[in-house]
């Protein structure tokens, strides 16, 4: 590289005088020492395909897969063009972990959870019965070790993985019944995948397992008595309004999930650090932008389902919620004892948990006890 004067230079940047193609001559023909961005000298272009656990362009989380392809390929000037697709359109929803591995796809979009049979912790990184809301979760990922411990998880699979959006606090599902002490849970067959439904068994109910597409017929024709979703905006797409009768909060089994995008590290790692930056970057964004759609979206939704759709809201009983606490330690024990990778993580989650929780009640949870009770 020619010897420049950096001041004049970095000025001239500031004030757009110096063009994007200018500075690609300036490099010249690229050289052994050059490191920095040698994906702009290359002009090296991927194509790369994401394959997703949701259904095509699923409300929020499709759309979110969407907007993180179109984010990275406007930052990376068309330098990566990312084809997105849902679950079953290149590979089944539920083959994205190992499509990713395997280089059938180099990125994708799902939730940690679903691949709990293959890593027992995994199930941590996305959500956990009585857990940390998304604020807390987020914090954890980001400033605090989740990510971390996640990432070292991941490596074992040869990903790299993001945080790509959070439900925030889902709803305790629809129910024929009302729930008014544990006995109502017994001999109950609810759709809960999960942790959750691993707690709900211990109550003496019988948790299914329903796809997306299943739920409404399963619980019109009565396979199920009963299904969470997500929260007011997806359960309204999917009419549970039209075939239960009761709605229930909170989604005491998922406070926060969180969902992930995950990269095949060798692809990842193969890319120059300017565009592995504008992937972190979008990953990001999107992590942000799928919470914020969920929060706005489900206050909307919860408004129409009380005042058009005349849904009778419920709370759990504190008791049922106590008691379900109860069991959730228990399934959660046995997984950590049994399991060392696991145990790690949820420690790391919990020491994290207990000191948010200790800010939030000194905080948070004053201000709303005052103000919305
Ligand atoms: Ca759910």
């Amino acid at each position: 590289m020619k010897k420049i004067n950096r001041k004049k230079f970095f000025t001239a940047i500031a004030a757009g005088t110096i063009s994007l193609p200018f500075l690609i001559r300036m490099g010249g023909k690229p050289q052994a020492q050059t490191t920095e961005a040698p994906g702009i000298i290359s002009g090296k272009r991927y194509q790369w395909r994401m394959v997703t656990t949701w259904p095509p362009n699923f409300p929020v989380l499709g759309e979110g897969c969407n907007l993180f392809a179109k984010w990275v390929n406007e930052m990376s000037g068309g330098r990566i063009e990312i084809k997105v697709y849902g679950g079953g359109e290149l590979v089944p929803a539920l083959e994205t972990f190992d499509a990713v591995r395997n280089e059938a796809a180099e990125l994708g979009s799902g939730a940690a959870y679903y691949w709990q049979g293959k890593a027992p912790a995994a199930t941590f990184f996305t959500a956990v019965p009585f857990g940390m809301n998304a604020q807390q979760v987020n914090a954890w990922m980001l400033s605090g070790d989740g990510l971390k411990l996640w990432e070292e998880k991941y490596a074992e699979f040869g990903l790299v993985p993001f945080p790509g959006g959070n439900t925030g606090v889902q709803m305790g599902g629809w129910f024929n019944r009302e729930i008014n002490s544990l006995a109502d849970l017994r001999g109950l067959k609810m759709r809960m995948p999960g942790l959750g439904g691993q707690v709900l068994e211990r109550a003496g109910g019988t948790p299914v397992l329903l796809s997306g597409g299943d739920i409404y017929t399963g619980l019109e024709r009565g396979v199920i008595d009963a299904t969470e979703w997500i929260g007011p905006y997806h359960d309204y797409i999917m009419g549970f309004h039209q075939i239960a009768k009761y709605y229930y909060a909170p989604g005491w089994h998922e406070t926060g999930s969180e969902l992930e995008i995950i990269i095949n590290k060798k692809k990842y790692d193969e890319l120059p650090s300017d565009l592995q930056a504008i992937i972190r970057t979008a990953a990001l964004r999107m992590n942000h932008w799928v919470l914020s759609e969920f929060e706005a979206k489900n206050s909307i939704y919860l408004e129409k389902l009380i005042r058009e759709e005349n849904v009778n809201l419920r709370q759990f009983p504190k008791d049922v919620l106590a008691q379900l606490k109860v069991y959730t330690d228990e399934v959660i024990r046995e997984i950590v004892e049994s399991n060392e990778s696991a145990k790690k993580v949820y420690e790391n989650y919990k020491a994290f948990q207990k000191r948010s929780s200790l800010w939030a009640r000194s905080s948070e949870k004053i201000f709303y006890d005052e103000m919305l009770s």
